[in-house]
């Protein structure tokens, strides 16, 4: 996962719009973050760091980076070294171009990326993806630089949302053709938005729609606005389930509709299948995500909502989840997670949790709420298990990282230190999928045709890397 914003503006603050979203899309990326500017007789100008947007935020001076044009990237590192900071800057055909993208591309033409990049003989400075397809880019016949982007983005297979910067000042956003990442287009009265969420508009910018699978907008200094399909949207899209599940900002477009329904079909499972367990005292939701699929669940089940599980100062934007090793990992949830004795002493609960991927949360938050003396401790978890891994942008690059993959149901329960856990059933999940909105889309969403769940039931796209084999079911309690 990462972020992208762009701006285009009549005045030369570009950059501080820029700023301003990529904060909003922390959560997306907390590795590395970069912004890139122009300026008429200036060219382009770019400065990534390590850290998050606002730690770049602080350090840049807007007084050098004045200008009427900006992209900016955060980046979540599900490859490569830290190095690969982005917005990638260089030069193609003497044009000065930056581009940052979120998502990863599985195949070009037929072969596999990671395949492709070996045998090519050039000069990698990092070793992303991004890179590679900014190599591709290159080898294009020669053209204006958005046509040069579209003609490679037709050999791609994969994900991509991406925002480019061309050295004549022309903002370019494009989307690829199945739609796996999100990207939207926002306007305010000086000029044109793109992020990767609606949430990172704010007040100031008005979100005007999602950018279609396999559009490519393109904005001039002049904030003339151009919309051209360089590739026909798929057949069947892959939109990510698990973007409104996780990784989405609450506040963001349809989240919260999506979270709610799947927490009361959760708990419409449990009671028909009898696993409510008798004199429960209340629901704990894991945090921000866990709130909203709380809501509905302790509504149908006749429970108030315990705020028995806090987030520390520390933790305010620390994703676990987005840790580097499964050490990195336990230590980000440990600082992150705080639980409250006052209101969960003695009390037997239930501890909602969005999703359950490698389970080191977890582990780390039923262990501090045993030793803030909850008496039971149920885990539920609004979806299904995931036993697959992400080829598109998310960091679960094998099974052996997955706990659903690798243990049974059991065997889990047993690791958490729970007395039971129960997850939201296939069926139970996909009911819920008409409630994806895609706004501005020219067609409406096809319920269980346009969305990928592959991480939870291996129905990939058929582009998977050429040799893996995915688990198609696993069993649940
Ligand atoms: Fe999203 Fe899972 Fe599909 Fe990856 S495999 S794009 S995480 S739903």
């Amino acid at each position: 996962m990462c972020g992208v914003a762009g701006y285009c503006g009549l005045k030369g603050d570009a950059v501080a719009e820029v700023l301003r979203m990529q904060i909003e899309l922390e959560g997306r990326g907390p590795h590395s973050a970069g912004v890139a500017v122009w300026a008429p007789r200036k060219g382009i100008k770019g400065e990534n760091r390590l850290g998050t947007a606002s730690h770049l935020a602080q350090h840049i001076d807007p007084r050098q980076y004045r200008g009427r044009v900006a992209i900016g990237h955060n980046r979540y590192a599900t490859r490569g070294s830290l190095a690969d900071a982005q917005p990638l800057v260089g030069e193609i055909n003497g044009t000065q171009i930056a581009i940052g993208i979120n998502g990863q591309t599985v195949k070009i033409g037929n072969r596999d990326t990671e395949d492709y990049r070996k045998t090519i003989k050039t000069v990698f400075r990092a070793s992303s993806d991004s890179e590679t397809m900014f190599h591709v880019v290159s080898q294009m016949p020669r053209d204006d630089l958005p046509n040069m982007l579209a003609h490679a983005m037709m050999a791609m297979h994969g994900a991509w949302s991406l925002v480019a910067l061309i050295g004549d000042g022309r903002l370019v956003a494009m989307r690829d053709p199945w739609a796996f990442r999100p990207l939207w287009l926002g306007q305010n009265t000086n000029g044109y938005a793109i992020a990767s969420e609606d949430c990172a508009f704010g007040e100031d910018i008005t979100a005007v729609r999602e950018i279609a699978p396999g559009e490519m907008l393109c904005i001039n200094p002049n904030l003339e606005l151009t919309s051209t399909s360089y590739r026909p949207a798929a057949e069947r899209l892959y939109r990510c389930v698990f973007e409104d599940t996780y990784f989405k900002r609450e506040t963001s477009h349809g989240v919260w509709t999506f979270r709610s329904a799947c927490g009361l079909t959760t708990a419409e499972e449990m009671l028909e299948r009898n696993l409510v367990p008798p004199n429960m005292d209340g629901v704990v939701p894991m945090l921000d995500s866990g709130r909203d699929h709380s809501s509905l669940f302790a509504h149908r089940l006749n429970l108030p909502i315990l705020y028995g599980m806090n987030r520390t100062r520390l933790g305010r934007e620390t994703r676990a989840f987005l840790g580097n090793s499964p050490n990195e990992r336990l230590r980000l949830a440990r600082q992150k997670h705080v639980p409250n004795p006052e209101v969960v002493n003695g009390k037997r609960v239930f501890l909602m949790e969005d999703s359950k991927v490698r389970g080191d949360t977890l582990i780390v938050c039923v262990k501090k709420l045993r030793h803030a003396g909850a008496r039971e401790i149920h885990v539920v978890v609004a979806s299904p298990p995931v036993i697959n891994p992400c080829f598109y942008g998310i960091a679960t690059p094998n099974h052996k990282r997955l706990i659903a993959a690798q243990l049974s149901p059991e065997e889990i329960r047993v690791k958490l230190g729970a007395d039971s856990i129960y997850h939201l059933s296939i069926a139970g999940y996909q009911s819920n999928y008409h409630r994806l909105d895609i706004a501005g889309f020219r067609r409406n969403l096809r319920p269980r045709h346009d969305v990928c769940d592959a991480c939870m039931t291996g129905d990939y796209p058929p582009f998977t890397p050429t040799g893996f084999v995915p688990i198609t079911a696993v069993q649940t309690l």
